[in-house]
């Protein structure tokens, strides 16, 4: 990693913000494998499929390998660090089924195997077990920190959604993409839980241009993710609503997976302490019975 290029932070949002990305991780952990199957199962053309799985196999979250010569017929299977977005996914889904309940069909009720109930996924430290929202931590930047090295370099990768003649694909997670498949969007959210409220506190310390400042704020604030406080008369500063900060668990669990798989020489880019006094590391939960959450312990739907 370059000393002072894109940190894990920015790296996981470039990579996992792509809604293609996500489908196709899904699909790969539902057990899907060979090219022709998630060619079947997705509505994506070869051309994107084809460079989505070359940009997993390169960023080694799925190995490719060849099962038949004549024709090349290759298989991707996801790798540890593949398999490691899980816990992204599964809490992009509780927040998407909390949060935007109008897309009930990308978010079909989960039952938990250990107890038998319909769970939505709870954030909790896994040194307390308590539950560990936005509000009851504490953070700082870790030696790979700062803000210009964790906005996600430009990607010219587009949403599903936009592509012209495929306005009705259905999305995976409109609301999700809203924050993450955008590199401003996710510098803004990111910043905001950072607590910068302030326009000029978000221009100066994003280095992000006004007008798309503005863009990206307007917009977030139209989603209920952040919402305006006129402080003083013409003067109005940016929150994050109950919706913005129940984010929190999607934004740690990235972070988390890209500290451990993209790691800096100089350190982390965060360092995190819950309330609890612990250093932070997040883990999902069900909300019923409290038992951490595995992946053979429940089953993402596909869409
Ligand atoms: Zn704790
Ligand atoms: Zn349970």
């Amino acid at each position: 990693m370059e000393p002072d290029g894109p940190n894990a932070l920015a790296r996981a949002i470039g990579l996992l913000g792509d809604e293609w990305t996500l489908l196709i991780l899904r699909q790969a952990m539902a057990g899907t494998t060979r090219y022709v199957d998630f060619a079947a199962a997705l509505p994506i053309s070869n051309a994107v499929l084809t460079r989505r799985l070359e940009t997993l196999v390169a960023e080694r979250l799925v190995e490719r390998s060849v099962y038949q010569e004549r024709p090349v017929r290759a298989e991707y299977v996801l790798t540890r660090r593949g398999r490691g977005v899980w816990p992204v996914l599964v809490a992009m889904w509780g927040w998407e089924r909390t949060w935007v309940p109008e897309h009930v069909y990308a978010t079909p009720p989960i039952p938990h195997r250990q107890c038998g109930r319909e769970m939505t996924p709870l954030f909790c430290c896994a040194a307390c077990g308590e539950p560990a929202p936005a509000t009851s931590m504490r953070t700082g930047w870790g030696p790979s920190g700062g803000w210009r090295r964790s906005v996600p370099e430009v990607s010219t990768r587009r949403r599903p959604g936009s592509r012209a003649g495929r306005a009705e694909t259905p999305t995976l997670y409109p609301d999700t993409m809203a924050v993450f498949g955008n590199r401003w969007s996710a510098a803004v959210v990111g910043a905001a839980f950072r607590g910068v409220r302030r326009f000029s506190e978000f221009q100066e310390l994003l280095g992000a241009p006004p007008s798309l400042l503005t863009e990206r704020l307007a917009s977030l604030t139209e989603r209920g993710i952040l919402r305006q406080v006129e402080v003083a008369p013409h003067r109005v500063e940016y929150a994050l609503t109950r919706k913005g900060l129940d984010f929190f668990p999607v934004v740690a669990l990235a972070l988390q997976w890209a500290e451990r798989w993209y790691t800096a020489a100089e350190g982390p880019v965060m360092a995190w302490t819950h309330a609890c006094g612990a250093a932070f590391e997040g883990e999902l939960t069900c909300d019923h019975c409290r038992v951490p959450l595995r992946p053979r312990d429940i089953v993402l739907e596909e869409p």
